[in-house]
Protein backbone atom coordinates (compact mmCIF):
# COMPACT_ATOMS: atom_id res chain seq x y z
CA UNK A 1 0.00 0.00 0.00
CA UNK A 2 1.49 3.11 -1.19
CA UNK A 3 0.31 6.06 0.52
CA UNK A 4 -0.26 9.91 -0.83
CA UNK A 5 -2.04 12.13 2.36
CA UNK A 6 -5.13 14.47 1.01
CA UNK A 7 -5.97 17.31 3.41
CA UNK A 8 -9.47 17.24 2.03
CA UNK A 9 -11.00 15.07 5.16
CA UNK A 10 -12.15 16.25 8.86
CA UNK A 11 -13.28 14.55 12.02
CA UNK A 12 -15.83 11.97 11.98
CA UNK A 13 -19.13 13.34 14.20
CA UNK A 14 -18.06 11.45 18.18
CA UNK A 15 -19.38 7.81 18.28
CA UNK A 16 -19.76 7.68 14.40
CA UNK A 17 -20.01 4.05 13.87
CA UNK A 18 -18.86 3.32 10.02
CA UNK A 19 -21.17 1.58 8.48
CA UNK A 20 -21.40 1.69 4.98
CA UNK A 21 -18.95 1.31 1.85
CA UNK A 22 -19.10 3.26 -1.47
CA UNK A 23 -17.73 2.77 -4.25
CA UNK A 24 -16.79 5.31 -7.46
CA UNK A 25 -14.93 5.63 -10.35
CA UNK A 26 -12.72 8.26 -10.83
CA UNK A 27 -13.95 9.46 -14.18
CA UNK A 28 -10.61 11.65 -15.24
CA UNK A 29 -8.59 11.49 -17.98
CA UNK A 30 -5.67 9.69 -15.82
CA UNK A 31 -4.78 8.02 -12.56
CA UNK A 32 -2.50 11.23 -12.16
CA UNK A 33 -5.55 13.92 -13.22
CA UNK A 34 -7.46 11.86 -10.17
CA UNK A 35 -4.90 11.70 -7.26
CA UNK A 36 -4.25 15.54 -7.95
CA UNK A 37 -7.65 16.66 -7.71
CA UNK A 38 -7.98 14.42 -4.78
CA UNK A 39 -5.40 16.13 -2.80
CA UNK A 40 -6.25 19.46 -3.91
CA UNK A 41 -7.15 21.75 -1.34
CA UNK A 42 -9.21 23.63 -3.75
CA UNK A 43 -10.95 20.49 -5.09
CA UNK A 44 -12.24 19.84 -1.10
CA UNK A 45 -12.75 16.11 -1.99
CA UNK A 46 -11.32 13.17 -1.41
CA UNK A 47 -11.58 9.29 -0.89
CA UNK A 48 -10.08 6.82 1.47
CA UNK A 49 -8.13 4.94 -1.40
CA UNK A 50 -7.83 4.78 -4.91
CA UNK A 51 -7.21 1.57 -6.97
CA UNK A 52 -5.34 2.06 -10.17
CA UNK A 53 -6.12 0.05 -12.93
CA UNK A 54 -2.78 -2.51 -12.07
CA UNK A 55 -3.99 -2.95 -8.65
CA UNK A 56 -1.46 -0.70 -6.83
CA UNK A 57 -3.65 0.79 -4.03
CA UNK A 58 -3.20 4.22 -2.97
CA UNK A 59 -4.56 5.38 0.74
CA UNK A 60 -5.56 8.93 0.82
CA UNK A 61 -6.76 9.42 4.41
CA UNK A 62 -7.17 7.43 7.34
CA UNK A 63 -9.90 5.45 8.14
CA UNK A 64 -11.08 7.37 11.51
CA UNK A 65 -11.26 10.24 9.13
CA UNK A 66 -14.05 11.64 7.48
CA UNK A 67 -12.98 11.91 3.78
CA UNK A 68 -15.30 14.14 1.18
CA UNK A 69 -16.96 11.68 -1.56
CA UNK A 70 -20.40 11.04 -1.52
CA UNK A 71 -21.16 15.03 -1.85
CA UNK A 72 -25.30 15.43 -1.46
CA UNK A 73 -26.26 11.80 -0.55
CA UNK A 74 -29.38 9.26 0.94
CA UNK A 75 -29.12 5.51 1.59
CA UNK A 76 -31.59 4.22 3.83
CA UNK A 77 -32.85 7.26 5.56
CA UNK A 78 -29.92 8.88 5.85
CA UNK A 79 -27.90 11.98 4.08
CA UNK A 80 -24.84 12.15 5.86
CA UNK A 81 -22.49 9.60 4.29
CA UNK A 82 -19.58 10.68 4.32
CA UNK A 83 -19.86 10.61 8.09
CA UNK A 84 -20.53 6.66 8.19
CA UNK A 85 -18.50 5.74 5.44
CA UNK A 86 -15.12 4.00 3.67
CA UNK A 87 -14.98 5.81 0.28
CA UNK A 88 -12.92 4.23 -2.45
CA UNK A 89 -12.10 5.30 -5.80
CA UNK A 90 -11.35 2.91 -8.76
CA UNK A 91 -9.45 4.42 -11.66
CA UNK A 92 -11.45 4.72 -14.49
CA UNK A 93 -12.04 7.32 -17.35
CA UNK A 94 -15.85 6.78 -16.71
CA UNK A 95 -18.88 8.24 -19.07
CA UNK A 96 -17.17 11.89 -19.84
CA UNK A 97 -14.23 10.35 -20.84
CA UNK A 98 -14.77 6.97 -21.90
CA UNK A 99 -15.70 4.43 -19.61
CA UNK A 100 -13.62 0.96 -20.22
CA UNK A 101 -13.72 -2.53 -18.49
CA UNK A 102 -11.84 -2.99 -15.53
CA UNK A 103 -8.96 -4.97 -15.59
CA UNK A 104 -8.89 -8.12 -13.75
CA UNK A 105 -5.94 -6.86 -12.05
CA UNK A 106 -8.05 -4.03 -10.27
CA UNK A 107 -11.09 -5.77 -9.67
CA UNK A 108 -8.71 -8.34 -7.60
CA UNK A 109 -7.07 -5.69 -5.98
CA UNK A 110 -10.61 -3.89 -5.12
CA UNK A 111 -11.94 -7.02 -3.92
CA UNK A 112 -9.20 -8.08 -1.52
CA UNK A 113 -8.90 -4.26 -0.20
CA UNK A 114 -13.00 -3.94 0.52
CA UNK A 115 -12.33 -7.73 2.18
CA UNK A 116 -10.24 -6.48 4.30
CA UNK A 117 -12.28 -3.19 4.83
CA UNK A 118 -15.52 -5.04 6.25
CA UNK A 119 -13.31 -7.30 8.80
CA UNK A 120 -12.42 -3.19 10.50
CA UNK A 121 -16.01 -2.27 10.18
CA UNK A 122 -19.49 -3.69 11.14
CA UNK A 123 -20.75 -2.82 7.20
CA UNK A 124 -24.26 -4.97 6.37
CA UNK A 125 -24.47 -5.94 3.15
CA UNK A 126 -26.58 -3.55 1.72
CA UNK A 127 -24.91 -0.74 2.73
CA UNK A 128 -21.60 -1.77 0.61
CA UNK A 129 -23.43 0.74 -2.38
CA UNK A 130 -22.32 2.71 -5.13
CA UNK A 131 -22.01 6.30 -5.50
CA UNK A 132 -25.28 6.19 -8.49
CA UNK A 133 -27.40 3.98 -5.31
CA UNK A 134 -26.93 6.69 -2.66
CA UNK A 135 -26.92 9.77 -5.75
CA UNK A 136 -29.29 8.65 -8.39
CA UNK A 137 -30.30 11.98 -10.08
CA UNK A 138 -27.05 12.90 -10.02
CA UNK A 139 -23.79 10.04 -10.46
CA UNK A 140 -23.63 7.25 -12.36
CA UNK A 141 -20.31 5.74 -10.86
CA UNK A 142 -18.96 3.40 -10.78
CA UNK A 143 -21.15 2.39 -13.67
CA UNK A 144 -22.59 -0.58 -15.68
CA UNK A 145 -19.15 -1.78 -16.53
CA UNK A 146 -19.07 -2.64 -12.90
CA UNK A 147 -18.89 -5.92 -12.06
CA UNK A 148 -21.25 -6.35 -8.54
CA UNK A 149 -21.86 -9.59 -9.41
CA UNK A 150 -18.54 -10.21 -9.15
CA UNK A 151 -18.31 -9.08 -5.54
CA UNK A 152 -21.32 -10.15 -5.01
CA UNK A 153 -20.33 -13.97 -5.55
CA UNK A 154 -17.43 -12.79 -3.12
CA UNK A 155 -18.87 -11.99 0.02
CA UNK A 156 -19.50 -8.63 -0.75
CA UNK A 157 -23.00 -6.63 -1.02
CA UNK A 158 -26.34 -7.97 -2.25
CA UNK A 159 -28.11 -9.45 -5.08
CA UNK A 160 -31.72 -10.10 -5.72
CA UNK A 161 -32.71 -13.63 -5.60
CA UNK A 162 -35.27 -14.77 -8.27
CA UNK A 163 -38.02 -12.55 -7.37
CA UNK A 164 -42.18 -14.14 -8.31
CA UNK A 165 -43.60 -10.94 -9.26
CA UNK A 166 -44.82 -10.44 -12.87
CA UNK A 167 -46.24 -6.47 -13.06
CA UNK A 168 -46.56 -3.60 -10.20
CA UNK A 169 -47.08 0.09 -10.20
CA UNK A 170 -45.00 2.84 -9.79
CA UNK A 171 -45.75 3.28 -5.81
CA UNK A 172 -45.23 -0.52 -5.16
CA UNK A 173 -41.59 -0.59 -6.78
CA UNK A 174 -40.47 3.02 -4.97
CA UNK A 175 -41.95 1.07 -1.90
CA UNK A 176 -39.09 -1.84 -2.60
CA UNK A 177 -36.48 0.20 -3.79
CA UNK A 178 -36.81 2.79 -0.68
CA UNK A 179 -36.86 -0.26 1.70
CA UNK A 180 -33.76 -1.48 0.09
CA UNK A 181 -32.04 2.01 0.62
CA UNK A 182 -32.66 4.67 -2.19
CA UNK A 183 -34.21 7.98 -2.36
CA UNK A 184 -37.16 8.04 -4.82
CA UNK A 185 -37.11 11.47 -5.73
CA UNK A 186 -37.65 10.48 -9.39
CA UNK A 187 -38.59 7.09 -9.89
CA UNK A 188 -37.10 7.02 -12.99
CA UNK A 189 -33.94 7.84 -12.16
CA UNK A 190 -33.84 5.44 -9.20
CA UNK A 191 -34.93 2.79 -11.67
CA UNK A 192 -31.97 3.49 -13.93
CA UNK A 193 -29.57 3.37 -10.74
CA UNK A 194 -31.02 0.32 -10.03
CA UNK A 195 -30.45 -1.76 -13.18
CA UNK A 196 -27.07 0.10 -13.55
CA UNK A 197 -26.03 -1.86 -10.49
CA UNK A 198 -28.33 -4.85 -11.40
CA UNK A 199 -29.24 -5.25 -14.80
CA UNK A 200 -26.28 -3.46 -16.74
CA UNK A 201 -26.97 -4.57 -20.12
CA UNK A 202 -30.18 -2.18 -20.28
CA UNK A 203 -31.03 0.83 -18.25
CA UNK A 204 -34.25 2.31 -19.25
CA UNK A 205 -35.67 3.84 -15.87
CA UNK A 206 -38.53 1.75 -17.01
CA UNK A 207 -40.81 -1.02 -14.76
CA UNK A 208 -40.35 -3.79 -17.42
CA UNK A 209 -40.50 -7.30 -16.97
CA UNK A 210 -37.30 -7.81 -15.54
CA UNK A 211 -36.88 -5.03 -13.80
CA UNK A 212 -39.80 -6.18 -11.99
CA UNK A 213 -39.02 -9.27 -11.16
CA UNK A 214 -35.50 -7.79 -9.84
CA UNK A 215 -36.86 -5.48 -7.31
CA UNK A 216 -39.41 -8.33 -6.07
CA UNK A 217 -36.64 -10.51 -5.19
CA UNK A 218 -35.04 -7.63 -3.19
CA UNK A 219 -37.25 -8.38 -0.67
CA UNK A 220 -35.93 -11.79 0.35
ZN1 LIG B 1 -18.31 9.20 -7.19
Amino acid sequence: MEYCASTNHDERPPGTVIDMLVLHYTGMESANDAIKRLCDPQAKVSAHYLVHKDGRIIQLVGEERRAWHAGVAFWRGYTDINSRSIGVEIVNSGHEFGLKPFPEKQMASLETLVLDILKRHPIPKRNVVGHSDVAPRRKTDPGELFDWFRLYKCGIGIWPKNGMAKSMNDQQAGILLRDFGYEIDDLGKTLEAFQRRFRPIEINGKLDSETVQLLSGLQK
